[in-house]
């Protein structure tokens, strides 16, 4: 079912009894050409694209919880492409192109929204750094401009700009980034899979990877059965080190929790993404009127999809410093998920030593942006067997080569990225 202005209003007539669901809900089958575990945003993402861009017939989702349960439906929704490394901004800008054109690629409202994103910056040295930050994207042909603290108090007035601790300077501005609703985007790439073929299997926990003889994964051990593939992609993000561990890799993967909250529905006030330089807070404001927001790990490792209170202090502390008017709206909910953090931040898109086995992790706390991306790039891989041109610096040898993609110059510390 094509989803346009006639089809609504034709449901409308009807009484809206004629809406068929969105994805099938088809039994898994013994074998897949490709199986790819994990219905998140990357999962599905993957397996759209494999139908779309690849033709592959027979494609699997194996999501052991349901679609939009995990990372993908928790997350802020912010996207944006305002990166440093040359690894990175190429492939961060080509999802901020997929975004650009997703809804229609989709067939699909995903309200996306590119309201711009603004980095504050406080000091001399943090303006150094958003300028060079702001130059290598120029280069590469993203947008940037760099904005002084007058042109910032004209479109945030409601920062802190008198009393604060940490005075703002100015800051950097994506005009392009922005948000996208989260979890329309996997019910959007599940219906478009889905009206390609693509077998979507709820409620179907991998629970083990077996392997010939000579050691390749050929098939996997599920709660619904054994099912067979001809290659297997994980795209499984906080639980990346327990998946892999069942075929007895270990990664330079941690898992740790971070948390978000919503605050009640309030007149439109914030213009688009504002994140703060003097503490880690990031804050929209959605369709609905709610502030959304987030900051820190909370530090600790953890598969837990809820956080610890401290950490809401924390949080909420950075978000008064920079507008002290967040004090006098209430937080309705906060919640949690689960971070794949990498050694240096970036992610891992690539083989593994596994025969037939494939990996898409490493996403930390910005996996959510790369969604198309990641899809796109991991599709390719898992297709043709070869790395895409975009995601070749994502190798998970680098970190026995030293080829770092450490964006923010942190070190092999998984918390600090
Ligand atoms: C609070 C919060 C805020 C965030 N904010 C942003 C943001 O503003 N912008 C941004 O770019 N990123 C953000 N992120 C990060 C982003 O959400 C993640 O990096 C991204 O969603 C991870 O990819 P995914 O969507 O595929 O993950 P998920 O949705 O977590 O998908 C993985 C799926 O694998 C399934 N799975 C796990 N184990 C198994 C198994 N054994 N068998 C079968 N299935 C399994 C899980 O149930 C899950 O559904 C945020 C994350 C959180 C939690």
């Amino acid at each position: 079912m094509r989803y346009s202005w006639a089809t609504l209003i034709a449901q409308s007539l009807r009484g809206h009894r004629g809406w068929k669901p969105a994805w099938a809900d088809r039994p898994p089958q013994p074998h897949y050409d490709i199986v790819v575990v994990g219905g998140g945003g990357h999962g599905l993402a993957t397996a759209y694209y494999l139908a779309r861009n690849h033709g592959v017939a027979r494609v699997a989702v194996l999501e052991k919880g349901w679609i939009g349960g995990g990372n993908v439906g928790r997350n802020t929704t912010i996207i944006r492409s305002n990166y440093l490394m040359d690894g990175n901004i190429p492939f961060y800008e080509w999802s901020m192109k997929l975004w650009e054109g997703l809804e229609q690629d989709l067939n699909y409202n995903a309200m996306v929204s590119q309201r711009g994103i603004l980095n504050l910056y406080h000091n001399d040295a943090q303006r150094d750094a958003a300028v060079r930050r702001g130059n290598a994207m120029r280069f590469h042909g993203v947008d940037a401009e760099l904005l002084d603290r007058d042109r910032v108090r004209r479109m945030a007035p409601f920062l802190d700009f008198d009393n604060a601790r940490f005075p703002i300077m100015g800051g950097l501005l994506q005009p392009r980034g922005g948000t996208v609703r989260h979890d329309a985007v996997a019910w959007g790439y599940a219906r478009a899979a889905s009206a390609l073929g693509v077998d979507i299997i709820q409620g179907c926990e991998v629970v083990g990877i077996e392997r010939d003889a000579a050691g390749a994964a050929i098939a996997l051990e599920t709660t619904r059965g054994r099912i067979g593939a001809g290659r297997i992609g994980l795209a499984v993000a906080g639980s990346t080190s327990r998946v892999a561990a069942l075929a007895g890799l270990k990664l330079p993967i941690e898992s740790h929790v971070l948390q978000a909250f919503v605050s009640e529905g309030l007149k439109p006030a914030i213009p688009g993404v504002i994140t703060y330089g003097a503490g880690h807070f990031y804050v929209s404001q959605s369709d609905k009127g709610g502030l959304v927001f987030g900051g820190n790990l909370d530090g600790y490792n953890s598969y837990a999809q809820r956080g610890q209170m401290p950490t809401v202090e924390d949080v909420c502390e950075s978000g008064m410093a920079m507008m002290p008017m967040l004090g006098r709206a209430r937080v309705l909910r906060s919640w949690g998920g689960i971070m794949d953090m990498s050694m240096d931040g970036s992610p891992i898109i690539d083989a593994t030593p596994v025969d037939g086995l494939f990996l898409n992790a490493g996403w930390c706390y910005g996996g959510f942006k790369a969604t198309p991306a990641s899809g796109w790039c991991f599709a390719h891989l898992l297709a043709t067997g070869a790395a895409h041109d975009l995601a070749s610096a994502y190798r998970l040898d680098r970190f026995a080569t030293g080829a770092l993609i450490n964006e923010k110059g942190e070190g092999a510390q998984p918390n600090l990225h």
